[in-house]
């Protein structure tokens, strides 16, 4: 993986320069907005985050 081209979105796998870091993991802005628009509720935003750490955990296993 090449840093200087970008950050792979942990949602999508696909590498984006433009998005947001959480928890020291990269989501792109399609997969941000994805999730603001799924923002509802705070228990569903942990909830996101809880999926999200599965998935990252699961790729780097
Ligand atoms: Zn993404």
């Amino acid at each position: 993986m090449d840093e200087l081209t970008g950050n792979t979105c942990i949602i999508c796998g696909e590498t984006k320069q433009d998005g947001i870091h959480i928890v020291s993991e990269f989501i792109c802005d399609a997969c941000e907005a994805e999730m603001v628009h799924t923002d509802v509720q705070e228990e569903k935003y942990h909830f996101f985050i809880h999926q999200m750490k599965q998935i990252w955990m699961q790729r780097n296993a």
